[in-house]
């Protein structure tokens, strides 16, 4: 796969920006970035690859065909790269309407046109097309402690209204395969973390509110398990999938790197003893902040995924464990405290407009 235009939705979100980033600095592709901006994309993520020539933004809906169209038949992508979603499970709980519309009727919307357009490709175009549909192993279900792993043949089973409305992607992608053709490809991955992730998300919230001398709330008793994944690795496999991945299958990604919320939250605190150790006014150590909370209704207990396939398959591995990716993420938002300000202090929403 040789100088691609690869159309990616989703592109300004967490994942999205990393993916879109990996791969400018790492091949020779071009990039069409798909993006609604909402509350959770934000182009300061993109701010390094904005001037690129092989870079292009399009602030659109993917839920909009006609527009969709418009972009499939005017930029003509070698391949899609679906990341575009309403991706936070509390949000889903409390508006699930935006998370049937975008990831059902959106992935819907864009499959429709994927097919329209693949169909009037010639045949060595159609023979490198790909569509690549980005989900979650929550489509899953949970685990108990001694379960095995997910594998790729694990029976879907969502606990959420963010979980159920990506297994009903998954299930309108692999039907577009067997009835229309589409040459597909599924990849389930675990929790991500990294930099760029939005303040909402277990991580950045409890780093940035140990900045802030806030408390660190935690759901339950904070003995749920999340198998971790630093989205650097997880764009690295996303990259490999689109490249070598057999059209049809499915791939597993995850980061072994099993925790519990409190461990992971200790950890946290830990590395911010260490980073920013000069505390704010009335902290004596910033794991005095944790405070258990109401656990989040339906919350599943643990996820883990047994990532054999891609790694036999095509022979990608995580590089990061979670000590050294944490350290990582934490330095990241120390240095880059005017990202998350940016955001918290409503200035990017108020900046965006414009775009
Ligand atoms: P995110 O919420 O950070 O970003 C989502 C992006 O999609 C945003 O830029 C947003 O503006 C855009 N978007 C939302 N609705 C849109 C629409 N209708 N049209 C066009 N753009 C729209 O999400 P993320 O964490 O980067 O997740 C990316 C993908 O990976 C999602 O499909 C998610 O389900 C999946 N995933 C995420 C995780 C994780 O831990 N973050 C884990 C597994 C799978």
């Amino acid at each position: 796969m040789e100088d691609w235009k690869i159309l990616i939705t989703g592109g300004a979100g967490f994942i999205g920006s990393a993916v879109v980033r990996h791969i400018l600095k790492d091949t020779a592709h071009r990039v069409i970035n798909v993006d609604k901006l909402t509350y959770a994309g934000n182009l300061d993520s993109l701010r390094s690859v904005s001037d690129d020539t092989r870079y292009l933004f399009i602030q659109e809906d993917i839920c909009n065909l006609k527009a969709m169209e418009d972009i499939f038949f005017k930029y003509k992508p070698n391949a899609v790269m679906h990341l575009a979603a309403e991706s936070h499970v509390d949000r889903s709980i409390d508006r699930p309407i935006d998370f049937i519309n975008t990831n059902i009727i959106g992935t819907f919307t864009l499959l429709e046109v994927a097919c329209k357009y693949y169909d009037k490709l010639n045949s060595k175009e159609k023979s490198q097309f790909r569509f690549h549909h980005v989900s979650t192993d929550e489509v899953f279900g949970d685990l108990a402690a001694k379960d095995p792993p997910f594998t790729e043949e694990s029976s879907y089973n969502p606990s959420s209204p963010y979980a159920s409305s990506k297994a009903s992607s998954d299930h309108l992608v692999r039907a577009w395969a067997r009835t229309y053709g589409l040459p597909i490809l599924i990849t389930n991955c675990s929790n991500n973390y990294g930099q760029n992730q939005f303040p909402e998300k277990l991580i950045p919230n409890t780093i940035i509110k140990a900045l802030q001398g806030n408390l660190i709330p935690i759901y339950g008793d904070g003995t749920q398990v999340r198998d971790w994944l630093h989205v650097e690795d997880h764009a690295r496999a996303l990259l490999r999938v689109i490249s070598d991945g057999v059209v049809g299958d499915t791939y597993n990604i995850g980061g072994l790197n099993e925790r519990k919320n409190i461990e992971l939250v200790r950890d946290i605190c830990r590395i911010l003893e260490q980073l920013a150790p000069e505390k704010p006014f009335g902290v004596k150590e910033y794991s005095d902040l944790i405070t258990f909370v109401q656990d989040r209704p339906g919350h599943d207990t643990r996820y883990a995924i047994n990532a054999l396939k891609i790694n036999k398959n095509l022979g990608w591995t995580p590089i990061e464990t979670i000590e050294t990716g944490l350290f990582k993420t934490v330095k990241w938002y120390l240095g880059n405290r005017w990202w998350w300000e940016n955001i918290l202090s409503g200035e990017y929403a108020a900046n965006r407009n414009g775009v």
